[in-house]
């Protein structure tokens, strides 16, 4: 800055300053703009180090709120998890035992979990904690994974149980005849004297006595295979229940179904008689599994209390009544 010049006015006997020339008038002008930006830049310099705007504030505090909701997301996966962990181990450790089935091996469990890289643009973002997202959206997909493996595997529970329902409702598993229609438990299924050869004769099924006419009822569902005159078991009835078991009813009076029929456990199927060779009104019931005849009273539980089962066990193991031969 131009320095100011003093003359002496001897007119008012003082000093005074002397008028500025053009040049001195810009060397101050010049002089005050640079102190005056110099001053701005240290001012916008300590504003910037000290000092936040408004639209930072903003933002930082949006920022902190998204964190926030992140930690919560998490916290909300993290239970989402175990619940998850929860319906595995049941899954493993009592349907699939329930109904003998392996439980899922854990390579299809890990299976949910993609390989590839889906979150390379969440990546790549220039986004502040875009590691919490990223952490965040990659535990979603493995979640995501692991409960469209667990869908699936209730999934086949369904079917299997769906299959076993079908399977228990063909078993055979009531008595064919009424309890309060049961006069005597005959032969079971065991060896005996036969009554004429006086010979040593299996007997492969259980003798039922009930008078004669009584209602005969299919013991399970199934296709009835042969309802037929034979001489030894008179009138007789076949059922297949499919997985492996058939059942034969002896001695009818009359049939109430024709070969070929459809039937549900508990329809009658015809009547009780003495047909073929038989001495007396009764119910001759086989089983067989696979072919082979097995003993039927495993399978006549089902509209019995455990006292009358206890007793047609007995019987069946002990009476002597011999009806047929
Ligand atoms: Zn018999």
């Amino acid at each position: 800055m131009a320095k100011t010049k003093f003359i002496y006015n001897e007119v008012t006997c003082q000093y005074e300053a002397a008028p500025l020339k053009k040049g001195q008038i810009a060397l101050n002008f010049l002089g005050l703009l640079s102190l005056s930006l110099a001053l701005a830049v240290v001012m916008i310099y300590y504003y910037q180090q000290n000092f936040t705007t408004l639209k930072q504030s903003r933002l930082q505090k949006e920022n902190k709120e998204l964190v926030g909701e992140f930690q919560l997301i998490g916290d909300q996966l993290e239970d989402a998890k175990k619940e998850l962990e929860q319906m595995k181990k049941k899954d493993d450790h009592v349907y699939r035992t329930l109904l003998a089935i392996s439980p899922v091996p854990a390579t299809i469990r890990a299976a949910g979990v993609g390989g590839s890289n889906k979150f390379e643009e969440q990546e790549n973002a220039s986004l502040e904690r875009r590691s919490l997202i990223l952490s965040t959206l990659q535990y979603l997909e493995k979640l995501k994974g692991e409960i469209a493996v667990q869908s699936g595997s209730y999934n086949e529970l369904i079917e299997v149980l769906d299959e076993k329902k079908a399977m228990w409702a063909s078993r055979p598993a009531i008595t064919p005849l009424k309890t309060e229609d049961i006069t005597k438990i005959g032969s079971g299924f065991r060896w005996r004297t036969h009554p004429i050869f006086r010979t040593a004769k299996f007997h492969s099924g259980l003798d039922i006595t009930a008078n004669q006419g009584k209602n005969i009822y299919a013991s399970g569902d199934g296709v009835v295979t042969k309802a037929y005159y034979s001489k030894s078991y008179g009138n007789v009835v076949y059922i297949d229940h499919g997985y492996g078991y058939e059942t034969r009813y002896a001695h009818m009076t009359a049939f109430n179904i024709a070969e070929g029929a459809h039937v549900k456990r508990g329809d009658i199927i015809g009547f009780v008689g003495s047909t073929g060779w038989s001495t007396a009104a009764h119910l001759h019931y086989e089983v067989l599994f696979r072919g082979e005849h097995i003993d039927p009273v495993p399978y006549l539980s089902k509209n019995l209390s455990s006292e009358e089962y206890q007793l047609l066990i007995d019987d069946s193991n002990t009476s002597d009544l011999i009806l047929d031969y």
